[in-house]
C-alpha cells in the first residue's frame, strides 16, 4: 500500500491548512458568541492533521497500520467516554489529565527518536542530517518539559480530584523554591552535556527521572485552590514539549500547534493571575492555602469567623422585592455550578422579564473553578450572550441596579478586596454587588469560599441572606414570582 501521491509538499500544505484552522478556531474561542463554532473549526483542523499524519506514516511503513488503527480506535473510544462522563465541575481535572498525556506523548516521541538514532549503546545507528547540538537540544527540552508536564499534571489532577496521595494543602519543603531552581539548573546542565557529547541512553534516562521528580515537587507545594492556574500553566508546558517534539520529527503541524498551545496557555495563566491580583511566582511558591481554606475548613480561629449578624430572608420576601425592581443583576459563582442551577436561573430570569424587569448577568473572570466556567454554564442553559456583562460593564450596571442577586458566588463579591490591605484578596478586582440598592445572597451557610476568608458583604445593611441550595432557592423564587 503506497500513498506517495501525498508528497512532502502537499503534506506540508495540508499541515499549514490545519494550522490556519487552529488559529481561526482559537480566535473564535476568544468570544462567547463564536466559541462553539471555534471549537468545531479547531476540531476539523485536528482531524485534517491526524489524517495527513496517518497517511504520511502509512506511506513510509505500511505495516504500521496494524498498530496505528487499533491505537486510534482505543484512544478515540477512551476520549469519547471520558468527555461524555465528565461533569462540568470536573473539567479542570480532565484538562489536567489531558495535559499530562500530552506531556508523556512528547517525552516518548522524543526519546524514541533519540534511541532510533543512537541506539542504547550510544553508537549512531541511523544517520540523519538533523543530528547535532540543535537536535540534542530539542530532544532534551522535549524530554524534560514533557516529563515535568506529566507528573505535574498527574499531581494537579490528584489535588483537584481530592485523592489521598495528592493532599489539597500545599506541602512546602524547607527551601522548596531553591530545590526547584536547583533541579531546573541540573536539567539545563544535562541538556548541555547532551549537546556536547551526544549519544547514549543514560543521559536521557537520568534527565527523565530528574524532570519527573521536579514535576511532582513543583505542584506539591501549591494549594488546591490555585490548581486551575497551575493547569493553565501546565497546558502551556505541554504545548512547548509538543513543539520541541515537532522540531525533533521535523513536523511543521506539531511545531505550529505546540507553539499555539504554549502561548495561549501562558496568556491564560497571565489573565487568571491578573484577575486574582497574584503574581505567577506567588502562585507557584507562595504556598497560598497552607492556612485552612474552603468551607469545609471553616473554624472560629481562621478568617472564616463571622464578622457580625447577617440578616436572613425567605424566598417569599425576596420575590416581593424582586418583583418591585426595574433592574436586576444576577451574579453567578461556583455554588451555581455545584448546584447545577443554571436552567433554574434562566427560568427565573424569564419570569422577571415577563414582568418587564430588565435582567443582566455579571460574570467575573475567575468565578467558578475555571476560566469561562459561568459563561459555559449559562450558555448551556440558553442565556443570550448580550446580557452577559464582563467585570467593568457589570460594575457600571451594579451602580444603578435595584437588586443584585448573588447565586453561589462569594470571593468574587468580597468588598474587602477593595479596601482591606490585610485581606488575601486585597487588590483583586471584584464585582461591586454591595453598590446595588438591595443584595440577595443565595448560599447554604455563612461559610467562606475558595480563599477561605469571611465576606463582609453578608453583614451589610442592604444585604439579605437566602440560605439553601442554589437550585432549590431559585426554583422557589420562580414559584413565588408565578404567584405574585
Ligand atoms: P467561591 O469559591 O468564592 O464561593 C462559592 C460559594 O458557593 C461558597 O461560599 C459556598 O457557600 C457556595 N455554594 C457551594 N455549593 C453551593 C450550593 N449547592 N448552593 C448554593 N451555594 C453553594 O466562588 P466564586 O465563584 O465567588 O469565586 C471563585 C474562587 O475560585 C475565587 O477565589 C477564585 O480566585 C478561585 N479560582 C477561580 C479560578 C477560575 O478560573 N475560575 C481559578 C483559580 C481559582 P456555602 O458552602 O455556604 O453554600
Amino acid at each position: 500500500m503506497t500513498l506517495a501521491i501525498l508528497g512532502y509538499d502537499l503534506i506540508n500544505l495540508l499541515y499549514l491548512l490545519a494550522a490556519v484552522l487552529f488559529i481561526f478556531g482559537l480566535k473564535m474561542l476568544g468570544r462567547v458568541e463564536t466559541a462553539a463554532k471555534g471549537n468545531a473549526v479547531s476540531a476539523v483542523g485536528m482531524l485534517l492533521a491526524t489524517v495527513v499524519t496517518f497517511f504520511f506514516i502509512v506511506d513510509g511503513t505500511w505495516w504500521s497500520i496494524l498498530w496505528i488503527v487499533p491505537a486510534l480506535a482505543l484512544g478515540g473510544v477512551a476520549g469519547t467516554v471520558m468527555a461524555k462522563r465528565v461533569e462540568m465541575t470536573q473539567m479542570p481535572q480532565m484538562v489536567a489529565l489531558l495535559n499530562g498525556f500530552g506531556g508523556i506523548a512528547s517525552l516518548l516521541v522524543a526519546a524514541a527518536d533519540y534511541f532510533n538514532l543512537y541506539g542504547v549503546s550510544g553508537e549512531t545507528v541511523r544517520a540523519i542530517s538533523l543530528a547535532g547540538p540543535t537536535y540534542s537540544l530539542t530532544i532534551g527540552l522535549a524530554v524534560a518539559i514533557g516529563a515535568i508536564t506529566f507528573t505535574g499534571s498527574i499531581m494537579a489532577f490528584g489535588k483537584l480530584q481530592g485523592v489521598k496521595w495528592a493532599p489539597d494543602q500545599p506541602i512546602q519543603l524547607p527551601g522548596q523554591k531553591w530545590i526547584v531552581f536547583g533541579g531546573l539548573g541540573l536539567l539545563a546542565l544535562m541538556i548541555t552535556f547532551l549537546m556536547i557529547w551526544p549519544g547514549g541512553w543514560p543521559w536521557v534516562l537520568l534527565m527523565t527521572l530528574v524532570a519527573l521528580g521536579l514535576g511532582v515537587l513543583l505542584v506539591i507545594g501549591i494549594g488546591g485552590a490555585d490548581m486551575p492556574v497551575v493547569v493553565a500553566l501546565l497546558n502551556s508546558y505541554s504545548g512547548v514539549a509538543a513543539a520541541m517534539a515537532g522540531f525533533v520529527l521535523n513536523n511543521y503541524a506539531l511545531i505550529i500547534t505546540g507553539s499555539l498551545v504554549g502561548s495561549s496557555g501562558l496568556i491564560l495563566t497571565n489573565i487568571m493571575c491578573k484577575a486574582m491580583n497574584r503574581s505567577l511566582m506567588n502562585v507557584l511558591f507562595g504556598g497560598m492555602g497552607a492556612a485552612p481554606s474552603g468551607a469545609a475548613n471553616a473554624s472560629a480561629t481562621d478568617g472564616s469567623t463571622p464578622q457580625g449578624t447577617a440578616t436572613e430572608s425567605s424566598a417569599e420576601d425576596a420575590a416581593i422585592v424582586l418583583e418591585a425592581a426595574s433592574s436586576v443583576v444576577v451574579v453567578p459563582g461556583y455554588g451555581m455550578a455545584v448546584a447545577q442551577a443554571q436552567h433554574a436561573v434562566k427560568e427565573f430570569a424569564a419570569e422577571l422579564e415577563n414582568k418587564g424587569i430588565e435582567v443582566t448577568y455579571a460574570v467575573h473572570p475567575v468565578a467558578g473553578r475555571m476560566p469561562g466556567h459561568m459563561n459555559v454554564l449559562l450558555a448551556e442553559a440558553g442565556v443570550e450572550y448580550d446580557v452577559l456583562l464582563d467585570l467593568e460593564p457589570a460594575n457600571a450596571r451594579l451602580e444603578t441596579a435595584d437588586v443584585a442577586l448573588v447565586i453561589g458566588a462569594n470571593d468574587v463579591t468580597n468588598p474587602a478586596a477593595r479596601h482591606d490591605t490585610s485581606s488575601p484578596l486585597y487588590g483583586m478586582p471584584i464585582l461591586n454587588v454591595d453598590h446595588a440598592r438591595t443584595v440577595f445572597v443565595i448560599k447554604r451557610s455563612l461559610n467562606p469560599g475558595f480563599a477561605g476568608i469571611q465576606n463582609p458583604l453578608y453583614f451589610q445593611d442592604n444585604t439579605r441572606m437566602v440560605f439553601g441550595d442554589a437550585k432549590k432557592v431559585v426554583t422557589d423564587l420562580v414559584n413565588e414570582l408565578e404567584q405574585i
